[in-house]
């Protein structure tokens, strides 16, 4: 039983803010948990963003409002860490903003530290944000079609798992989050994915973060994406993406029965 996804950014860098993680962890029954924090906490990785910035100021507001802290600190405490002894298994990483234009600085920010895994997320299309709850509307999703926002979407995923930059790829469906959805049919498009993937031996993850923090009625994956991802011997790893350690291990009981029971059809 694992949890691929949690960010830890909520606790202090403290053995005590960690064994908050732990102790939920233990108590859903979890035996392996991967910690990890968005890039954009980061000022190292400041380059990274550099192209969705002024573009909206309520997009610069969003990257802005959180108090960037240096990535060695982070580094400090990976260190610090594997130097305890956990009840349970702990792996250390990053969940990285994938931009196409942006894979050598990526590349150059990833080997100058050993984390455990490194995982990349879609989380914009023509550079804005597509899930923000203030802004994302008005500057993507009314400016154009979904079969647009879609194609792009997944047009930079296949570029994401081309690059070989990462371990895992991150939630490959929360376009969805939403309910707005293209026309043509994702098909082809999921056996493209899933094909890639295998062939890239990366993981993904049956991210369950949209049923409950967006109310959206797939325990993670559509039933669509999760068959065809299991035909073709894809990894998937069962993540909650808690912002919060109340949440690690959240709905992680039944993403795993789902992947069990698609598995056998
Ligand atoms: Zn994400
Ligand atoms: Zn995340």
């Amino acid at each position: 039983m694992i949890d691929a996804h949690i960010h830890y950014e909520s606790q202090p860098y403290t053995k005590a803010g960690l064994m908050k993680f732990v102790d939920t962890a233990q108590k859903q029954g979890l035996d392996s948990i991967m910690i990890l924090e968005h890039t954009h906490r980061f000022l190292e990785w400041a380059p990274l963003y550099e192209q969705i910035l002024g573009i909206d100021t309520a997009q610069d507001n969003w990257y802005r409002k959180e108090k960037k802290i240096s990535i060695r600190d982070y580094q400090k405490f990976i260190t610090k860490m594997r130097q305890e002894i956990f009840p349970i298994t702990i792996r250390f990483g990053l969940e990285v903003c994938y931009f196409h234009e942006k894979e050598r600085f990526i590349e150059t920010m990833l080997h100058e530290f050993p984390y455990d895994f490194a995982v990349g997320s879609i989380h914009f299309v023509n550079h804005i944000a597509y899930d923000n709850a203030g802004f994302s509307k008005r500057l993507l999703w009314d400016q154009r079609s979904a079969d647009q926002i879609y194609q792009e979407y997944y047009h930079q995923m296949e570029q994401l798992i081309k690059s070989d930059l990462f371990q895992g790829l991150a939630h490959p469906d929360t376009i969805k989050m939403f309910h707005i959805l293209p026309d043509y049919d994702l098909n082809p498009t999921y056996h493209r994915i899933a094909k890639l993937l295998s062939e890239h031996n990366m993981y993904t993850e049956n991210n369950v973060g949209c049923y409950y923090r967006y109310h959206h009625e797939d325990l993670g994956l559509s039933d669509e994406f999760l068959t065809i991802l299991l035909a073709y011997h894809v990894r998937l790893l069962t993540a909650s993406d808690a912002h919060f350690p109340k949440y690690v291990g959240f709905y992680i009981n039944d993403a795993v029965k789902r992947i069990q029971k698609n598995a056998v059809i």
